[in-house]
């Protein structure tokens, strides 16, 4: 049985033991970089995610700033198991596939 390994970022560790190779915490998949907060918006794909957030874009010209919105999928591993409508915590990961270079290391509980 695999423990639960420190990945090197303040979260709470999940409560569940997976066996999944991609889960940073029981697997081999080091994690880096930066973490952001998101929004589930799609749980179609098996262990994928889509989760998007949103960031002040300054618009000098007008001296305000503008709201964008940023997309990415990213891995969901077993033991964390985020659903859509779920807020997440994202780190940054090696590429997954194509698109995924992300993975969900913590469900931040809404209140
Ligand atoms: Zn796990």
């Amino acid at each position: 049985m695999s423990e639960t390994r420190d990945i090197g970022i303040e979260v709470e560790n999940p409560e569940e033991v997976c066996d999944d190779d991609n889960c940073p915490f029981h697997g081999t998949l080091p994690v880096r970089g930066r973490a952001f907060e998101g929004e589930v918006i799609s749980d179609k794909n098996d262990k994928t995610v889509t989760v998007q957030w949103s960031y002040s874009h300054k618009l000098p010209k007008y001296e305000r700033y503008e709201r964008r919105n940023t997309k990415v999928t990213a891995h969901n591993p077993e033991c964390i198991d985020a659903k859509m409508g779920d807020t997440v915590k994202l780190a940054e990961c090696r590429p997954l596939s194509k698109t995924k270079s992300f993975v969900v290391v913590e469900k931040v509980l809404s209140d």
